[in-house]
């Protein structure tokens, strides 16, 4: 198990986790996949690029193929929504982390917009990570920016790559992007 801390999508449980370099995705351990800075799997294509062929990516594929039919169980609560917008289990739990909705909601708009609600909902924690990251750190000037460079609006941060050249690799940082619905949502009220 591995316990990934985004501050945007909440803290994520995963049972494997798998990389092509690039895309970086886990299995959550109350079901469904999930990138690992947060977002929802939103295409085939990133449980193909991210784990190799065999019996992993199989099972994986299987969970693509039916993840519109999320199984109803009796012995787990439903996810609700209530009169203020906000989600939360029927039985009066919180929601904890974004991967609450993974295992409960199918992949679509539905999946979108509760995630997008959490990370609204958790925007002070995201601010307050970022200021803890640089503080803590007693980064210098330069460090700060380039923690500031490495950062999603989401409050996701991606690892420092340094190139030959000595220059900032920002390709963790633009795949995660690619999936992040807090950055495309950002974009498109921006437009
Ligand atoms: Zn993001």
């Amino acid at each position: 198990m591995q316990v990934i801390n985004t501050s945007g999508y909440g803290d994520l449980t995963f049972i494997r986790t798998w990389s092509d370099g690039t895309i970086h995705i886990g299995k959550l351990k109350d079901g469904g996949y999930c990138h690992i800075g947060g977002p929802p799997v939103a295409s085939k294509r990133d449980l193909e690029s991210a784990i190799p062929s065999g019996m992993h990516l199989d099972e994986a594929l299987d969970w693509w193929e039916n993840k519109d039919k999320i199984e109803e169980k009796k012995d787990r609560p439903k996810i609700v929504i209530q009169g203020d917008g906000s989600y939360a289990f029927d039985n009066g739990d919180p929601i904890e982390s974004v991967a609450d909705f993974v295992a409960y909601i199918p992949q679509g708009p539905a999946l979108d917009a509760a995630v997008l609600w959490y990370v609204e909902a958790h925007r002070d924690k995201i601010e307050q990570n970022k200021s803890d990251a640089t503080d803590t750190a007693q980064q210098t000037t330069a460090n700060k920016e380039e923690i500031a460079k490495l950062t999603c609006v989401c409050g996701f941060v991606a690892k420092r790559v340094v190139k030959e050249d000595g220059s900032l690799n920002i390709t963790g940082l633009l795949a995660h992007q690619r999936v992040c619905k807090v950055y495309q949502a950002g974009i498109a009220k921006a437009a």
